[in-house]
């Protein structure tokens, strides 16, 4: 029996690059259709999009800052026009910026963190579930939201806001599992421990990453396809009574 969507379409945030960009990957061999959401590298989202449809699956690109409500609710409004109802979401778009202590921390730069990392997953949260769920006439679906073994370890002395935003992002999707068990959505997470991205070009400091190898029990690093795994399962109607729980594809960490 079928206990999950037939409809396999889905939105991946922040999908240019970096883990969103292999999740896509993955899906698309899987046979999902697939939205690119990206906020500013237009040419890597279209060559992103050239790349999955050739996998035959239909793909498009769509800018939107999803920390804005206005461009959230327009990048659903175009999903709906040009893909149908999605019936995955997977919240992945975050920053993390450059290390400091709590003491050096700007109330601006405490906003955008927390902006970026969690308003968005709300945003983009309730604009799938308001179509998703079968009291609305949708046929349900899967989110699954990036989160980070940062949320379990505090990440002191370096991110504690990036850490703090992480663990909202796990009681979110505790708690939004638990709203919608009932309308066919399940809500997942994947916590993710150090991969090897860009995200760590733009907010680490020289010497991090062997730092960071060295407190791993596996001694190394993870590859972001490691993490599109997990991802891809927990979307899957393999994990079709899974919800509220976290993978972590942590090394041990
Ligand atoms: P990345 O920097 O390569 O990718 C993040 C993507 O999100 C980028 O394309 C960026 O442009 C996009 N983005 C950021 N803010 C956005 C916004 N407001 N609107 C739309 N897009 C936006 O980093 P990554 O490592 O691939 O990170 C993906 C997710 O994995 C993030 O949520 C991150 O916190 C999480 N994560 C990463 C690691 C790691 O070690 N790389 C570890 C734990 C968790």
């Amino acid at each position: 029996m079928n206990k999950n969507s037939t409809n396999k379409t889905v939105l991946i945030t922040g999908a240019s690059r970096g883990i969103g960009a292999e999740t896509a990957r993955v899906l698309a061999r899987n046979g999902y259709d697939i939205a690119v959401n990206y906020r500013s590298n237009s040419e890597a989202a279209q060559d992103m999009v050239a790349e999955l449809k050739e996998s035959g699956v239909r793909a498009i690109a769509v800018q939107a800052d999803v920390s804005i409500e206005s461009d959230v609710m327009r990048l659903f409004e175009t999903l709906d026009e040009q893909l149908g109802t999605i019936s995955g979401l997977v919240n992945n778009a975050g920053i993390l910026l450059p290390q400091t202590t709590v003491e050096q921390m700007t109330a601006a730069r405490i906003n955008q963190i927390l902006t970026t990392n969690i308003t968005s997953y709300f945003l983009c949260s309730r604009e799938a579930v308001k179509r998703m769920a079968i009291k609305n006439g949708g046929s349900g679906g899967a989110i699954v939201n990036v989160s980070s073994v940062a949320a379990r370890t505090g990440s002191a002395g370096e991110y504690v806001d990036y850490a703090a935003s992480k663990g909202a992002i796990d009681t979110l999707t505790r708690g939004l599992s638990l709203e919608v068990a009932n309308q066919g959505i399940r809500v997942n997470g994947v916590r993710p421990g150090f991969i090897y991205t860009d995200m760590h070009a733009d907010g680490g400091e020289p010497g991090r990453v062997d730092r960071i190898k060295d407190n791993i029990p596996m001694k190394r690093g993870g590859d972001p396809n490691e993490v599109a795994a997990a991802i891809s399962w927990l979307l899957s109607d393999e994990a079709s009574y899974a919800t509220g729980t976290f993978i972590d594809v942590a090394g041990g960490r």
